[in-house]
């Protein structure tokens, strides 16, 4: 058992909010232990509750063709939501929610150690861009420490309004570059350090 799988039990049997009791499966993410990309979605939805998977409905059929546009398979990525248990109706995470669930995310990205975090859709971002739209910041990839983030509009975003779509495939196609340039960046920072440094 690795520390990752380690952490998944412990997501598996977390009530550190009410979304613990109205889950069929938490969502912990899944993907390669030494992944360069991280991408972070939102919360996981009706499929993903049942299959216990992250983006696997129509947003994550979506992704999956984003990510064969730049030659990748979903298997060569990290895949996770900034929280793991599906919120009722598909409804927005609430502000405890995310809070509660931040330690878990803190600790994948602790064990992983991506090179590259895409962020997708306004929760994941508001992170690490804070007070910003995304309809000002996405496909902008920031450097914090030895770590870039790379905010993209949520797959599910460019399903449901049909204008966002090709934005969503240019973001993504900018990443074979990005990575790259985050391949002669340093070592990964411990975000508490690194946020100091945030540049933009
Ligand atoms: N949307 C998300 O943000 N995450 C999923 O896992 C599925 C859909």
């Amino acid at each position: 058992m690795t520390l990752l799988t380690e952490l998944y039990e412990e997501i598996a049997a977390c009530q550190r909010c009410e979304l613990g009791k109205g889950r069929t499966q938490a969502v912990p993410g899944e993907g390669p232990e030494n992944a360069e990309i991280m991408f972070i979605g939102e919360a996981p939805g009706f499929h993903e509750d049942r299959q216990g998977r992250p983006f696997v409905g129509a947003a994550g059929k979506f992704l999956e063709e984003l990510l064969a546009n730049i030659g990748l398979t979903r298997d060569e990525v990290y895949i996770c939501n900034v929280i793991k248990c599906r919120p009722p109706g598909n409804r927005d995470p609430l502000s405890d929610e995310i809070s509660a669930c931040r330690p878990f995310l803190d600790k994948q990205i602790e064990l992983v150690r991506p090179r590259l975090i895409v962020t997708l859709g306004r929760f994941s971002m508001a992170r690490y861009f804070p007070n910003t739209q995304i309809t000002r910041v996405h496909g902008q990839p920031k450097r914090i420490g030895g770590r870039i983030y790379y905010p993209m509009f949520h797959p599910a975003a460019a399903l449901h309004q049909p204008k966002w779509r090709s934005v969503v495939k240019e973001d993504m196609l900018k990443i074979p570059q990005i990575l790259k340039g985050a391949e002669q960046l340093g070592e990964a920072e411990p975000l508490e350090q690194a946020e100091q440094l945030s540049l933009f």
